[in-house]
């Protein structure tokens, strides 16, 4: 930490907004700026506008979004005057494009070329930014926009020796103007990322001779280029504007029908037909969305990979080559894909030789070529196309400093913290576009660029209008974005590739995911409701006025979210205080679509002798050879609605998590059977089970209980009731959002009362059908309000965040742990009262579904992981 920089005389800013950067997004900023009347300037290394596009003029570089979608869509003119030649059009014509707008908006007047930004110090005293460049400049200004691009920094060669060759080096991502003739030319290509995929075809058409060097092979996509295609061209012509709104909340950034089904909801023949005509559609979306699962189940994700590697095979005409072309090592998609022309049936062109650099690794550049472990190979260019230092590179080039001197460098040595990928906190009036944390690179970028300028011009006017001229996100509003990015990431198979995205192609780089994965329609919404909340997660101050507005765009998880999303889409009927048959008909309709949950060894239904009569359940039994231990299971439903099969894919998941036979009780319900008769038939199935435990395949003695929400409760007293018995000994409880207490007025009850599926007037209806009040402080309902709950089996409690029962099972975990039983409080972030049980729905769930099975098999096995109260 270097000493805060404070000015000495108070003087204004030279301009209010420098803008860092003359691609797509310096451009639009600069233009956006003026027609809001901010002055601004934007300096740019390179001579010229373009970006991107100005740089990487390798051969065959273009778009692979397509260039209908790929284009600014702020001047509805250019679309008009603007015609694409191709569908995915190449680098010259991209960049006559941007030439074209920076020309009509006589933007180049406020750009300095030729000139770097190497270092900006926010000024304490005078609120301001001081931006040095390399002519030794010092701009002053209010504002600081880095319009520097997410792939804009080329990583360093990591190969030894390049200086010593005497042949000619190229970078693709620092192209001469004038062209490279290869002609008559031996030509290495190390890298086989998009860039490398594009360039290579071109070459071999050209070189005397290419050699590839592959270190990780690529999933590539025939893109099929041509004319611009019906189907883009008549969006625009017919229905521009819903068009480019609709862009503006897809997932990606390019508006395509989504898909609805998993790829083993189709049969072997409907996936190869659905895969097939992706590979036949011209776009990357084309095979990705092909369905819904692709990107988070690791068996559906193989399922494509396999189409994909069958496809090289059937390209590629040497077996050998072909196998060595095959990624295998990473999910498709999880390292970025690529649109190519005639890319593997380069590898057929006899001037065209593949060396796998897995096998043969480059030991070092010599003068005449390149040497890998096996040979030396002669060669007159090298061309590398090893990429870039993705999404941070460009803006940890820049010597930043901010509040108190801290440096970003600092700031992110673990890797980059942003709100929303547009600001980082101790960085005031400092905007990134495209930043970290956003979706950027997963998108169409020209969506989320466009996307970005407007959010920073808005709010940059709404200091201006309400008297403010400092903004700065919180470090709560970070941190908790940071948690959320994860949490999306965490549900995908992104994390598993060692890719760009993750900061794994830059040695020492941290490994986190860089881009926000949710899509850029959701991430949309969560800066729209930051705004509409009053700039939430901002500090906005000036005029000696501040207005601290603190707090967390997004808490949810992300799949909870999107499933409260869908059922509010759903307009589901209220059925708290509908008659019961209602109720019970109302969640049986619910549960018909749901996941099976996984394949169990075996399922027996059977009846057991209750107080009252028989009582159904139904045993899972695992794969594995038993005996197994056995845990005793009470579903949910409030006392009045489920039965022994209602929670069957969580008591699968149970049974092949736990690896214990897994036996589900149909007790009686209310209101036909009120308080206590669950309980008391709680306690019988517990007792009968204990005892023919070797008849069901169980081991003798090795028996816990397991309930969910009102499951929970009866778990919780069956326990209770059983230590007061005398029997049966029961090894471990595991309480699910248990119900542990009448009192419904507690603060998880006000925060979680509705909009989280299990509403506050559900359970008051349901609390209603169970017991009379008089009945209700009963330890035997609220086992919560029991004085003496000493000598109880080992626990595990989990709660969840949004769960209006929160509060009753973390009281319930204290009390345990109060009076000497070995509990543990999970409280699951970001989950509602159903997570927990919805298997394959809830997937952010699973690491808790996990963590139930691992301490039910400590309790069966006598070794309880139970031990202080914690929560995670
Ligand atoms: P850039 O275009 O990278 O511009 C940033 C500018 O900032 C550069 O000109 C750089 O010189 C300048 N700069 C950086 N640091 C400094 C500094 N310190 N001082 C002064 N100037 C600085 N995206 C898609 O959505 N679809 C595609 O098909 C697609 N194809 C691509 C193809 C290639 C070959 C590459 C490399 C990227 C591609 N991308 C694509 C991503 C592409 O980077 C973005 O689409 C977009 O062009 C980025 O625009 P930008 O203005 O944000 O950044
Ligand atoms: P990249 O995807 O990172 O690919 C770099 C390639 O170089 C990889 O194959 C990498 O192998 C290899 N490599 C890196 N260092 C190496 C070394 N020391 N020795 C041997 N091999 C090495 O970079 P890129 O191709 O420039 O593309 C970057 C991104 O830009 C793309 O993902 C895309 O977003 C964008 N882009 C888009 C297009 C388009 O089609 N529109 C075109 C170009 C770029 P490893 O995988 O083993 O690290």
């Amino acid at each position: 930490m270097s000493a805060p920089y404070t000015s000495g005389a108070m003087a204004g800013p030279d301009v209010d907004v420098v803008v860092v950067g003359a691609g797509f997004a310096g451009l639009y900023m600069l233009y956006r700026l003026r027609a809001f009347g901010f002055s601004a300037i934007a300096i740019e290394a390179a001579e010229d506008v373009g970006g991107t596009w100005y740089w990487n003029r390798y051969p065959g570089a273009r778009c692979d979004v397509p260039s209908v979608d790929y284009s600014y869509s702020f001047d509805p003119e250019l679309d008009e005057e603007w015609g694409w030649t191709e569908k995915f059009a190449t680098q010259p014509e991209i960049l006559a494009y941007i030439n074209h707008v920076a020309e009509k908006h006589d933007l180049r007047r406020d750009i300095r070329f030729s000139t770097r930004v190497e270092a900006a110090t926010w000024d304490e005293g005078a609120n301001l930014w001081r931006v040095r460049t390399d002519s030794g400049d010092e701009i002053v200004c209010r504002y600081y926009v880095m319009a520097t691009g997410c792939l804009s920094v080329p990583k360093a060669p990591e190969v030894e020796g390049t200086a010593e060759f005497r042949g000619d080096v190229y970078f693709t991502s620092s192209w001469p103007r004038e062209g490279v003739d290869f002609a008559g030319k031996r030509v290495g290509v190390i890298g086989t990322g998009s860039s490398g995929i594009q360039a290579i075809p071109l070459i071999a058409r050209e070189a005397e001779a290419l050699v590839v060097f592959q270190r990780t092979p690529n999933f590539s996509v025939p893109a099929r280029n041509g004319a611009v295609p019906d189907y883009l061209r008549l969006q625009l012509e017919t229905r521009r504007d819903e068009y480019r709104e609709e862009a503006r909340w897809s997932r990606n950034g390019s508006p395509r029908p989504l898909p609805t089904l998993r790829v083993f909801d189709v049969d072997e023949g409907e996936r190869f037909r659905r895969f097939e005509a992706g590979w036949h559609g011209g776009e990357l979306s084309s095979i990705t969305a092909s369905f819904t699962d692709l990107m988070v189940d690791p068996d559906a994700n193989d399922a494509v990979s396999e189409f994909l590697r069958d496809k090289i095979r059937s390209i590629v005409d040497d077996p050998e080559i072909a196998e060595a072309l095959c990624p295998t090592d990473y999910p498709f998609g999880t390292k970025r894909p690529c649109l190519d022309t005639d890319y593997y049936a380069t590898y057929n062109r006899p001037n065209v030789r593949l060396v796998d650099l897995r096998k043969t690794p480059i030991d070092r550049i010599s003068e005449r070529g390149i040497e890998t472990q096996d040979e030396s190979i002669d060669l007159d260019v090298i061309v590398f196309a090893t990429g870039f230092d993705a999404m941070t590179g460009a803006l940890l080039s820049i010597d930043l400093a901010g509040r108190g001197g801290v440096r970003l460098a600092d700031k992110w040595a673990a890797g980059p913290v942003t709100y929303l990928g547009l600001a980082t906190a101790g960085f005031p009036n400092l905007f990134m576009i495209t930043g970290p944390g956003s979706p950027s690179v997963l998108s169409n970028m020209l969506v989320s660029i466009e996307h970005h300028v407007e959010w920073i011009v808005d709010c940059l006017d709404h200091l201006r209008s309400n008297g403010f001229d400092v903004v700065e996100a919180t470090p709560t509003a970070e941190e908790s974005w940071g948690q959320h990015v994860n949490d999306c990431a965490d549900l995908t198979l992104f994390p598993r590739a060692a890719s760009w995205y993750m900061g794994a192609n830059v040695p020492g780089k941290p490994r986190v995911i860089l881009p926000y994965v949710g899509g850029v329609g959701p991430y949309r919404k969560a800066c729209v409701e930051v705004v509409d909340r009053g700039y939430l997660g901002f500090v906005l101050s000036g005029g000696g006025r501040v207005h601290h507005n603190d707090g967390i765009v997004r808490r949810l998880q992300p799949d909870v979210a999107a499933l409260l999303e869908a059922r509010e889409a759903l307009n589901l009927p209220d059925v708290a205080g509908a008659p019961v048959e209602v109720v019970r008909a109302h969640t049986a309709a619910l549960a018909a679509g749901r996941p099976p949950g996984p394949e169990v060894g075996e399922l027996v239904d059977g009846t057991l002798p209750g107080p009252a009569g028989d009582l159904v359940y139904r045993l899972f039994r695992p794969e594995s050879d038993g005996p197994h231990g056995v845990v005793v299971y009470f579903h949910g439903g409030g006392w009045v609605v489920g039965s022994h099969d209602s929670d069957d894919p969580f008591c699968r998941d149970l049974c092949a998590r736990s690896d214990a036979l897994v036996v589900s009780v149909g007790y009686r319900l209310a209101p036909e059977a009120p308080f206590p008769a669950a309980v008391e038939d709680g306690l019988a199935a517990v007792d009968w089970i204990a005892d023919h435990a070797r008849e069901l395949g169980g081991i003798p003695g090795a028996l816990a209980v397991c309930g969910w929400s009102a499951g929970g409760n009866i778990a919780a007293v069956v326990c209770r009731l059983a230590r007061d018995a005398g029997r049966p000994a029961i090894s471990g409880q595991v309480l699910l959002n248990p119900v542990t207490d009448a009192d419904m007025t507690r603060v998880g009850y006000v925060e979680n009362g509705t909009g989280f599926i299990l509403t506050a007037d559900l359970m008051r209806s349901f609390w209603d059908h169970y017991a009379p009040v008089e009945d209700r402080a009963d330890p035997r309902a609220s086992p919560l309000r029991a004085t003496d709950l000493g000598g109880l089996p080992p626990a595990l409690v989990v709660t969840c965040e949004f769960d209006p029962l929160r509060d009753e099972g973390a009281a319930y975990a204290r009390a345990l742990s109060a009076a000497g039983v070995a509990a543990r409080h999970v409280d699951c972030r970001g989950q509602i009262h159903t997570s927990v049980i919805a298997v394959d729905v809830i997937r952010s769930a699973a690491a808790v579904r996990a963590e139930v099975a691992s301490e039910l098999r400590g309790f069966l096995s006598g070794v309880p992981t139970a031990g202080l109260l914690t929560s995670g």
